[in-house]
């Protein structure tokens, strides 16, 4: 339980696999993020898929190697 740490560990934000960059728009090759929406912490990426639920449904269908163009 470190939910009260006074450094927090780095947010997660959400990599958008359509547009290629994080969905809040944090720049930094530095930054963690994940195309995977339930590992998240990033409360403003959080919330841009609360809003766009399509970002999400992108995320978790990924491209099967049998479903090349
Ligand atoms: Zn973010």
């Amino acid at each position: 339980m470190d939910e009260l740490s006074p450094t927090p560990a780095s947010p997660v934000h959400f990599y958008d696999t359509l547009s290629h960059r994080i969905a809040c728009g944090v720049r930094g090759f530095d930054q963690r993020s994940t195309k995977y929406p339930r590992l998240v912490t990033c409360h403003t990426c959080v919330a841009l898929l609360g809003e766009r639920p399509s970002l999400a449904v992108a995320a978790g269908s990924e491209p099967a190697a049998d479903a090349a163009p």
